[in-house]
Formats: structure tokens, C-alpha cells, sequence
């Protein structure tokens, strides 16, 4: 048998999980800034939702699903990401009955067989943001802020914010159509993905990553300049609002972000040439689904990609302090004594350990001191007897005499 993971993915240590917990909390807690309550949608989803979701010409559908038959034959597949499922649940739950917006965040472990490389995991995760039924930019702009938050509040430079408008389906038919004029001398020279999209969806030739689409692009049409009147008018009052909120933002009309039902804003966060948050607005795919039809704006943020944009930033996230109190004790009866001392202390929300081991006390000692307990007492006969003991600071070696019997005061010193 192999004691190895599956391939592309890796196990959360204790070492780390403090990361997770701090990023977690700091992404809850800055969506409820902007009035978002969490969603949570189960692990797997009939196969169809993503396929219709996410779109068939996309690479996630095409060739990185994890897809299987359960027992029932019911074609089943692993959500490679959170938009489908969230629409999903919006529909099903009827929370378009609600008053709108309905604004909501998600963190999720998320899978796709994809081919390995640095920053390319086959289980990863994200934070998502998705807010359905607003029209207006003014949502746009506000969830872009967010977006850029998640990053700034930790201290992250050097961010970039690109942002483009792909059109409505009526503005983006006459630019197909003008770029396909442009790049049918060209055809030749497209890889072999792009001879597909030349059909099916010219515009993703745009951001190919090939390097002969690439110069091929360069003197292509702009979206922007084919935007109809109100389109251009959302474009517009994005970048007011987004100016509004002192945010800095690029133009780059290259950005097209994959799907049939994205509509006007898309943008990208770029972090040293890395993508680490991509979104935008989709009007259509809720009533693609099978919903109302009504708008949708989201966006979702790597959390790998953001814990190595922090570790090659330099930058540390605080570490709680593991233990407050290991109690050392020298016999029976002073383990049980600890016992009951921790017992009581951890209920008043103290982090405590005692001794499991077949350890003397310098052995005790010499643990405590390992696992950074902040305090350490040592329990024996006379303790017990006398009900007082040593509170001994671990940083300075400085004691403090207490009173077994008086937990308030013990749990004063440790706080
Ligand atoms: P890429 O162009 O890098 O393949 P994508 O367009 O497939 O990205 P999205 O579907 O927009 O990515 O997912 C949002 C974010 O999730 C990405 O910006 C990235 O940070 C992260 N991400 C996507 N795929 C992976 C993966 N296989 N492993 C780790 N993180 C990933
Ligand atoms: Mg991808």
C-alpha cells in the first residue's frame, strides 16, 4: 500500500492550520463588512449543473471535471468551483423570494484534474463572493473592493487591478463578428484550441496563452470599442465608483474570462504576474440555469495562490499562543489534582495541558518549554498540602506564588 496522498494533494498540518484559521476568519469577517452571510453547498453535484454552469468549451469542463457514476448511475461530479452550486441553491431555495440583493460567501475546497505545476493543485481551495439580483455597477464596484481587500488588509503590495467590459450578447455578436474578420487571415497560425473558439467563442482567443495567438491578438479589435449604449454606460459609472473609492485600476481589453454567460464587468487582480482573484458580472447564467432571470456578479480568490503570494511577500500571520498552562505533577495524587485544576480553568476558556507520560518533572519541564506553554506549575506533596504552588512565567522564569483553592486568581495571572 502507498502512504502517500493522491497526486496534487497535500494535507493541512498543525503548523500551519493557524494560517488557514487567521485567513478564514479575516475573509468572514471582511464579507460581512459588505453584508454577506456564508453559504454552505454540498461537495458534489449532479454532473449536468457544471457542464451547463461553468460551460462546455471551457477547460474546467472539457478535461478537468472529476466526474464518476455513484451506485444509482447518477453521473456525479466534484464542484471544480463555487458559482454553479451557489446559483444552484439560490434557485432551489427560492431566495430570489427574499429581499435583493442576496449577497453570498463561501469558503470551499474545490477539484479539478489538472495537469501538475507550481500553483496548480488537483484539490485547492477558495474564498467566493456571489451576489444575485442587482443591476447596477455600484455592485460591481463595491465587490471589486472587496476583492481587493482580502489582499490589502494583509498587508499584500503590488497589486494589480485589471478590468475590462465583454458587452451584453447583442454588442458582443457584432464584435465576434468584426474579430473573426480580423483573424480569419490569421487562421493558420492559431493553435489548435483556437481554430474551436474561431467558431464557437472568438472572443476567448483573446486571452490565449499560446504564444503565435498571443501576437496575433495585438492588433485585434476592442471589445470596448463595440460596447452598446448601455453597457458603456455601466463601464462608465464602474470606474467612478471604483475612482470614488480611491481604487486604482487598469483597462486591459484582453481580459474575456471564459464563459458564454459572463456580461459588461470582468476583471482580474494580478499580484507579480499571478492571477489571484478573478470575476465578474453574469446576467445570463442564472436563468440559464433554470431560475428567474436576474443578475449575478461574483468572484473567487485562490487560497494557495494567496498563502504563497504571503510567503514570498515575507509576510507573517500572527500565531496564537498554543498553550497557557501545563501543570506538572509528581505523583497519583498530585495528577489528579491537576486534573481537576485544568478541568475548571479550561471551562473559564484557558488553554491547558497536563502530563500523559511516564515523565519525572524535568522531563515535565523540558515538554512544557517545547510545546511554548506560557505558564507552568508544578504539582507534588507539599502543594497538595499546603494548597499553594508556583506559577512559574515560562518567557522569564519569574514566579509567582498562588493559591490552589483561589482559581480566580490563577486565572488572573494567566490572562
Ligand atoms: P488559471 O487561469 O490559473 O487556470 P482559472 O481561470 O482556471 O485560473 P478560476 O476558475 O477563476 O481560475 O478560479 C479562481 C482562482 O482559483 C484562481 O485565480 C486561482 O487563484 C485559483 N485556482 C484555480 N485553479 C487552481 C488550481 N488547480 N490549484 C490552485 N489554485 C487554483
Ligand atoms: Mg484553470
Amino acid at each position: 500500500m502507498s502512504i502517500q496522498a493522491p497526486k496534487g494533494t497535500k494535507d493541512l498540518l498543525p503548523k500551519d492550520s493557524h494560517k488557514w484559521h487567521f485567513l478564514e476568519n479575516n475573509f468572514r469577517n471582511l464579507a460581512k463588512e459588505y453584508g454577506c452571510s456564508e453559504i454552505r453547498t454540498p461537495m458534489f453535484e449532479n454532473t449536468e449543473l457544471f457542464t451547463r454552469g461553468v460551460g462546455e468549451t471551457t477547460d474546467v469542463v472539457q478535461k478537468e471535471m472529476y466526474t464518476f457514476f455513484d451506485k444509482g448511475d447518477r453521473s456525479i461530479t466534484l464542484k471544480p468551483e463555487g458559482t454553479a452550486p451557489t446559483v444552484r441553491a439560490f434557485i432551489e431555495n427560492t431566495l430570489y423570494n427574499d429581499a435583493q440583493p442576496t449577497k453570498l460567501f463561501y469558503i470551499i475546497p474545490a477539484f479539478r484534474y489538472e495537469k501538475m505545476q507550481k500553483g496548480r493543485l488537483r484539490q485547492f481551495h477558495q474564498f467566493g463572493v456571489e451576489v444575485f439580483g442587482a443591476e447596477e455597477a455600484s455592485i460591481d464596484a463595491e465587490m471589486i473592493s472587496l476583492s481587493m481587500r482580502a489582499f490589502s488588509d494583509l498587508g499584500i503590495k503590488g497589486l494589480e487591478l485589471n478590468i475590462n467590459s465583454i458587452g451584453c450578447p447583442s454588442c458582443r455578436k457584432v464584435f465576434n463578428e468584426a474579430l473573426q474578420k480580423y483573424l480569419k487571415a490569421n487562421y493558420d497560425n492559431l493553435c489548435e484550441t483556437c481554430k474551436v473558439r474561431f467558431e464557437k467563442n472568438p472572443m476567448r482567443i483573446l486571452d490565449c496563452k499560446n504564444k503565435n495567438c498571443k501576437e496575433i491578438v495585438k492588433g485585434a479589435p476592442s471589445i470596448l470599442d463595440y460596447l452598446c449604449d448601455e453597457c458603456e454606460e455601466h463601464f462608465d459609472k464602474l470606474k467612478s465608483y471604483l475612482t470614488a473609492m480611491d481604487i486604482d485600476y487598469k483597462i486591459d481589453p484582453l481580459i474575456v474570462r471564459g464563459l458564454d454567460y459572463y456580461t459588461k464587468t470582468v476583471f482580474e487582480i494580478i499580484q507579480k504576474d499571478i492571477t489571484v482573484c478573478g470575476g465578474g458580472r453574469y446576467d445570463g447564467l442564472i436563468e440559464e440555469i433554470g431560475g428567474p432571470s436576474l443578475p449575478a456578479f461574483g468572484f473567487a480568490i485562490g487560497i494557495e495562490r494567496l498563502i504563497m503570494t504571503l510567503e514570498e511577500e515575507g509576510i507573517e500571520l500572527p500565531r496564537e499562543n498554543p498553550i497557557d498552562l501545563f501543570v506538572a505533577s509528581m505523583d497519583e495524587t498530585s495528577k489528579i489534582q491537576s486534573l481537576k485544576l485544568v478541568n475548571e480553568l479550561r471551562k473559564k476558556g484557558l488553554k491547558c495541558e497536563i502530563n500523559h507520560m511516564k515523565r519525572n518533572v524535568k522531563a515535565q519541564m523540558k515538554y512544557s518549554n517545547k510545546i511554548e506553554a506560557s505558564y507552568t506549575i508544578v504539582l507534588g506533596e507539599t502543594e497538595i498540602q499546603t494548597k499553594t504552588a508556583k506559577l512559574k512565567r515560562m518567557s522569564d522564569g519569574e514566579q509567582f506564588e498562588i493559591n490552589l483553592d483561589n482559581l480566580k486568581e490563577i486565572f488572573e495571572k494567566l490572562v
